[in-house]
């Protein structure tokens, strides 16, 4: 069958072959910055994605020319049938990726292999039990730390997501780089972004060139080595020289990379996100049920994503609550 892959270029030429996949809206941690204090209206049970549903409408963007699929959450390794969902998704012509806090990857090991995943993103905001239990709510910071090093020591490709908060774990950017000296991970650090009932502000938030300000009192411009970004990177990539890991920082909130953006989002409850902060979003799931064709409605969902960040464009229009509070808290879209 002849493909039809225009439909997945929108209207400033940028073609979408990133597909990340929210399998769940549920978490075994409570991330504050994540996660709404008093919790979240979660989706009935029905309304959720059944594993053929999500490999139906996987494979329908595949057709459409997606070559990535990333599964996320909330938790992805929490749902019962997630080694059905990597064997059905693991069939298709895609580089599989999943984003997961770690806490239940050492019962994975082996599925991960088989279905072929080598490169897995981990979340850790602080090399502190105390810290950690702090921010996620939960007491599984042993669990997390010994997990990355079982990836570590499988072969598999780790990039350490660590959210920034001023006050919080800044005082950590050091400690976290200096992990890779030994270990041949990734630390990404991600500017703070706002969601619906995550109390953003942009006085948490620690930038790009505070990050580097840091790193400069303690290493020489000469040991701070910029790497190549790969298109398509939402990161800039740097290594300590001598080091066998890499850093890089995500500025999604001081420079987006909008411009070279291939990505889309699929909820957990099947609505299609053009972008991480639209608030706008395409019901795939209902019309799949109803036998009919998602293919039109994924066409205009592209052809109306904004150019910049679903429309705030600028630092003061990313800063007014009554624009990014009309989209999900961050547990709900999937990161
Ligand atoms: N539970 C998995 C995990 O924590 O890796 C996958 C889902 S989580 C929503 C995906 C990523 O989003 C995590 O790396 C997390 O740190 C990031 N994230 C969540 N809220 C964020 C926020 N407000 N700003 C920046 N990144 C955020
Ligand atoms: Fe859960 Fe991940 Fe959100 Fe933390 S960041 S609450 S681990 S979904």
């Amino acid at each position: 069958m002849k493909t039809n892959k225009s439909i997945l270029t929108d209207t400033f030429g940028r073609e979408h072959t990133y597909l990340r996949i929210s399998l769940t809206e549920r978490c075994n941690l409570r991330c504050s910055y994540c996660m709404p204090e008093e919790g979240i209206f979660l989706s009935p049970k029905s309304h959720i994605m059944t594993y053929n549903e999500v490999y139906t409408i996987a494979k329908t963007f595949v057709d459409k020319g997606v070559t990535k699929i990333r599964l996320t959450g909330g938790e992805p390794l929490i749902r019962k049938d997630i080694p059905i969902i990597l064997k059905k998704l693991a069939s298709l012509p895609v580089e599989l990726t999943i984003t997961t806090n770690a806490v239940l990857v050492d019962r994975f090991i082996a599925t991960f292999k088989t279905c072929g995943i080598k490169n897995i993103n981990l979340s850790l905001d602080t090399l502190d039990k105390k810290k950690f239990n702090h921010i996620t709510r939960r007491n599984y910071f042993e669990k997390v730390f010994e997990n990355i090093q079982l990836l570590v020591k499988n072969g598999f490709t780790v990039k350490i997501n660590t959210v920034l908060i001023k006050g919080f774990n800044d005082n950590e950017i050091v400690d976290f780089i200096a992990l890779t000296k030994d270990l041949p991970i990734s630390i990404r650090f991600i500017e703070f972004m706002p969601f619906d009932g995550n109390n953003w502000n942009i006085s948490k938030m620690v930038s790009y060139n505070e990050v580097m300000q840091q790193l400069s009192v303690f290493y020489s411009d000469e040991r701070i080595e910029k790497l190549q970004d790969a298109s398509n990177d939402t990161a800039k990539n740097y290594r300590i020289y001598g080091f066998k890991g890499t850093f890089a920082i995500i500025s999604s909130v001081t420079s987006p990379f909008c411009d070279s953006c291939n990505r889309l989002r699929l909820t957990a409850n099947g609505r299609l996100k053009n972008c991480l902060f639209s608030s706008t979003e395409s019901d795939l799931l209902t019309l799949l049920r109803a036998g009919k064709s998602i293919e039109p409605i994924i066409e205009k969902a592209v052809n109306a994503k904004f150019k910049v960040r679903g429309g705030m464009d600028t630092l003061k229009k990313l800063q007014q609550p009554k624009l990014h509070s009309q989209n999900r808290s961050m547990i709900t879209i999937g990161g």
